[in-house]
């Protein structure tokens, strides 16, 4: 039986931290949208060049290319027996479609996580932000340090904060997901998907309340 869950909440809310939890205790991949774009910008693709400019001003990439590169990133056969997904859908359009693709792959969403978190909390937790190069490892330099300043504790690789991570970019992101994003926290509870958890806790608390609301028998 395959398992998808989708972590929803504004940036800065912890949904990479504990997409990384969850797909430990869960065994399936940990599919973050935002991590594939910085990949393919890297790379300079064809998908990095194009994405690149909405990125950095804060915007949403265009639904089309964003859905196009999820349903390649689903189709692959790690993703057989469900995903954790973080950071798509990030509109009703990319909702819809997540539907259709995760029919057409015999899935459904089993739930939607919802981190809630206060907005004052989500400039402090962004501007001390540092993520790895090489596998999109998330640290901060207060409320989770890593044991070397600059080196990424799971695979040695450097850290950075992020261009979008600056004060002026992180205001515009944080409106955008209030007027594109936060609709679905509706559309999800109408549908009977959506569990929402307290994101203004601890990390360890936070992963502790995710495992409480999973959908029975999904933790391994
Ligand atoms: P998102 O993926 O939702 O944008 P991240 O998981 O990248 O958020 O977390 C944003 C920042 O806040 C990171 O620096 C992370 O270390 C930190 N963080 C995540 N969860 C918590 C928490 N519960 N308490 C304090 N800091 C947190
Ligand atoms: P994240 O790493 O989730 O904070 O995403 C970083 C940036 O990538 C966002 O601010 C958007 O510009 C873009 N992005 C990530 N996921 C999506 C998505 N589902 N739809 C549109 N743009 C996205």
């Amino acid at each position: 039986m395959s398992i998808y869950l989708m972590l929803l909440g504004a940036p800065g809310a912890g949904k990479g931290t504990q997409a990384k939890r969850l797909m430990e205790a869960l065994s399936v991949p940990h599919i973050s949208s935002g991590n594939i774009f910085r990949e393919n910008i890297k790379k300079q693709t064809e998908l990095g060049k194009l994405a690149q400019e909405f990125i950095s001003d804060g915007q949403l990439v265009p639904d089309d290319v964003t859905i196009a590169m999820i349903v390649t990133r689903l189709e692959q056969d790690d993703c057989a027996d469900g995903a954790v997904l973080d950071g798509f859908p990030r509109t009703p359009t990319q909702a819809e479609a997540l539907d259709t693709i995760l029919a057409d792959l015999g899935g459904k969403l089993d739930a939607v996580l919802y981190i809630k978190v206060a907005q004052e909390t989500l400039v402090r937790r962004l501007s001390g932000r540092w993520m790895c190069r090489a596998a999109g490892h998330v640290f901060h330099d207060e409320f989770n340090p890593p044991l070397v300043p600059g080196v990424c504790d799971y695979d040695g690789s450097e850290l950075y904060q992020r261009d979008d991570d600056r004060v002026e970019t992180v205001a515009e992101r944080i409106q955008v997901y209030f007027k594109q994003t936060a609709p679905l926290i509706n559309y999800y509870r109408q549908r009977g998907l959506l569990v929402e958890v307290d994101g203004d806790q601890s990390i360890e608390a936070v992963t502790d309340a995710l495992m409480t609301v999973l959908p029975e028998g999904t933790a391994q």
